[in-house]
């Protein structure tokens, strides 16, 4: 690569894309990637060409089920705990390999990088991680693929790390200049848009107003931010506090993560530091 087009990468602020479990898996089969999914996916990913861009993926029915039944998440207890963390760790690297094959033979140049082998936590947060590699193949064009893992932490032995921490974490540290949550539903709702026929979609909303979101009290008309997406929600208030604008998109319908990635107008909802109106 010329030494000018290296210069001019170095300046671009990576974009980070997540793309959730529960679309890129079938989440009621144990260990079933969504082959469908996972090519479209890197179809739309391959068309936008983001001049710098790192994705991180969840685990779904590969990652959680294993991690659940070994109780990885809680720490280390017990020796026999020692193997399920192989297997948690296993299944995902045998999910990251389905994504890796449709990125590359879209000729996205993809590259993993196991979080358990570069990041340790702290009572589950991130205190330690080896960015240099990450950071290198940023300047040089590649793009690095992480997600969601079973990690060493100083404190409990191990840990889950999920693709939502190292979202925000990498983000921050990286000096991203957006985050692209691929979900299941089109955005942030007022309530859980499987279970809460009312529920509507916000398409815009600060980070004073995501802050107040609240679970929802009885009778009162807080905002109902429930499961995968109060997660979600809690890491990326993070990143937004560090003025990284945060978008959520429906990637399982087609053609949503490509307009995010181009920054185009599409069904969503946008998180942005600015001031609240009102
Ligand atoms: P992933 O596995 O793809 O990372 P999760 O399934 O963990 O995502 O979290 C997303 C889920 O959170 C949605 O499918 C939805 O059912 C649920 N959810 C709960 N509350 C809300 C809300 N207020 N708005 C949107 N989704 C919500």
């Amino acid at each position: 690569m010329k030494k000018s087009m290296m210069v001019r990468r170095m300046n671009v602020k990576p974009t980070v894309l997540k793309l959730g479990g529960s679309v890129i898996t079938d989440k009621e089969k144990l260990l079933t990637p969504d082959l469908k999914a996972i090519e479209r996916l890197a179809k739309e990913i391959s068309r936008a060409k983001v001049s710098s861009l790192i994705l991180v993926h969840g685990g779904g029915s590969f990652g959680h089920p294993v991690a659940e039944r070994y109780a990885i998440a809680g720490g280390y207890v017990d020796p026999s705990q020692i193997l399920g963390f192989s297997q948690t760790h296993l299944a995902m690297t045998l999910l990251n390999s389905w994504v890796m094959e449709a990125l590359i033979s879209h000729n996205i140049p993809a590259v993993e990088v196991h979080p358990s082998s570069c990041a340790v936590t702290k009572a589950g947060r991130i205190v330690n991680m080896e960015l240099k590699p990450l950071k290198k193949m940023l300047k040089m064009g590649f793009v690095p693929v992480l997600y969601g893992d079973a990690v060493l932490d100083s404190e409990k032995g191990f840990a889950i790390l999920s693709g939502d921490q190292l979202v925000s974490s990498l983000a921050i540290k990286l000096s991203a200049c957006r985050i692209i949550m691929g979900a299941d539903v089109d955005g942030l709702y007022t309530a859980d848009p499987k279970t809460d026929s009312s529920a509507q979609l916000m398409d815009h909303i600060t980070l004073e107003e995501l802050k107040s979101l609240k679970h929802k009290i009885e009778g009162a008309k807080a905002t109902d931010v429930t499961g995968g997406m109060l997660g979600k929600m809690l890491e990326v208030k993070l990143a937004i506090e560090h003025d990284i604008e945060t978008v959520i998109v429906n990637a399982t319908k087609s053609g949503r993560v490509y307009k995010a990635l181009k920054g185009k107008k599409v069904i969503g909802t946008t998180i942005e530091k600015g001031e609240t109106v009102g």
